[in-house]
């Protein structure tokens, strides 16, 4: 039996997690402690190596953000005024500010009700009516691999051949994930990563990563981190960021590193758990098919609003923490609705008022769990 004085799950227990990686973490940081390279230590470029090693990529650029690196990568295109950048409707707002922060416009794309992916159909009909329209250069795409599955790659990339455009992955959500066996992080010309806290791999405090195969891009990045530089800290080439990785937040990082994949294998166990438990009360998330989750975010649809109004309710009143990402799709935030064409994504619309995430974070216990779908099936 559960009962309301058991303590409360939260959504996320960064307090639990820092127990148990413990003496590793404060052997890094110490080391950062007495050697003082606060930017650009030798930890950032121990962690772009095992980063990059550990996604098969050939190269790996520590930034300051997730939100960052997008910018760093669309910055290196060029992508400005009169660009159009194509990305889900169903995302984090992080992924529509950079093309608005760079001059060039956001066009929102629906997602596929089941997996929440970008809707390859929907992309294609939102580039033929930019064509159509003849005002915005169709310039680039953003896949989003959202809440930690990956997006439909094949066919993004089979697009953006055929449309001439930019791919890039945004994988703030999916490190560590695979598709189709392999490892995420190689499936567009750059992937960027976020280790914002509550991320599958998070630092304590901002960071984030480009990943990449192609020589000149590394290099390119490397100069739009580090204001633009040239081979020399004083030669400035162009314009660029102080955009760097911290050395603190990358020994953070590397630490975290050594429990990742044992973190990645608990995730994936409480989120099956959590299929075979709430299926009777709500829908669990659909699985993109060949691939492993990171499950950054675990996300059921109630019936409606109003179902998941009293899902919320009564999974508090068990002490029990839920979410909602995202309350309102992108097109119709105040931020973006004067760029979006006034299209309706009806998908989006729909899962906005209808998904709900449980708590799901590797220091969950197997008694937790079962808290936690006894307070969904209001057991
Ligand atoms: C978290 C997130 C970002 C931004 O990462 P930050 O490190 O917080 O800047 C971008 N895109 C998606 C999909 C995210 O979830």
């Amino acid at each position: 039996m559960t009962s309301t004085a058991e303590k409360p799950i939260g959504f996320l227990d960064l307090a639990r997690q820092q127990e148990e990686i413990g003496p590793n973490l404060r052997t890094r940081i110490d080391a950062v402690m007495k050697h003082c390279r606060f930017v650009m230590g030798p930890e950032v470029t121990e962690l772009e190596a095992r980063l990059a090693a550990y996604a098969g990529a050939a190269a790996c650029v520590g930034v300051s953000s997730g939100t960052d690196a997008i910018q760093i990568v669309l910055m290196a295109e060029g992508v400005g005024a009169g660009d159009a950048v194509f990305l889900p409707a169903f995302t984090y707002t992080a992924t529509a500010e950079v093309p608005l922060v760079l001059g060039a416009t956001p066009v929102f794309v629906d997602v596929d009700p089941h997996t929440f992916q970008i809707d390859p159909a929907s992309l294609r009909a939102r580039i033929a009516h930019v064509r159509a329209q003849g005002k915005l250069r169709p310039r680039a795409i953003i896949g989003v691999d959202l809440f930690g599955q990956p997006a439909p790659w094949p066919e993004l990339r089979a697009i953006a051949t055929a449309e001439d455009m930019f791919l890039m992955a945004d994988c703030a959500q999916s490190f560590g994930a695979s598709l189709s066996g392999r490892k995420l992080g190689r499936e567009a010309a750059a992937t960027t990563l976020s280790f914002f806290p509550s991320k599958p791999l998070g630092a304590y405090g901002d960071a984030g990563a480009i990943l990449t195969d192609d020589p000149e891009r590394a290099e390119l990045y490397r100069s739009l981190r580090s204001h633009g530089e040239g081979k020399t800290r004083y030669e400035v080439l162009r314009t660029g960021m102080n955009a760097r990785l911290d050395t603190l937040q990358a020994a953070v990082l590397l630490a975290k590193m050594d429990i990742f994949d044992h973190d990645l294998k608990r995730r994936g166990e409480i989120a099956r758990a959590y299929d075979a438990g709430v299926a009777q009360r709500v829908v669990p998330p659909a699985r993109v098919p060949d691939s492993e989750s990171a499950w950054a975010i675990y996300s059921v649809l109630a019936r409606d609003t109003q179902d998941r109004a009293a899902l919320q309710e009564q999974m508090k009143a068990r002490n029990v923490a839920s979410a909602v990402y995202y309350p309102m799709p992108l097109h119709l935030q105040p931020a973006y609705r004067p760029h979006h064409d006034g299209v309706s994504l009806p998908v989006s619309e729909d899962l906005s008022h209808r998904i709900l995430a449980l708590p799901l974070h590797s220091v969950l216990t197997d008694h937790d769990v079962a808290r936690v779908v006894a307070a969904v099936c209001g057991a």
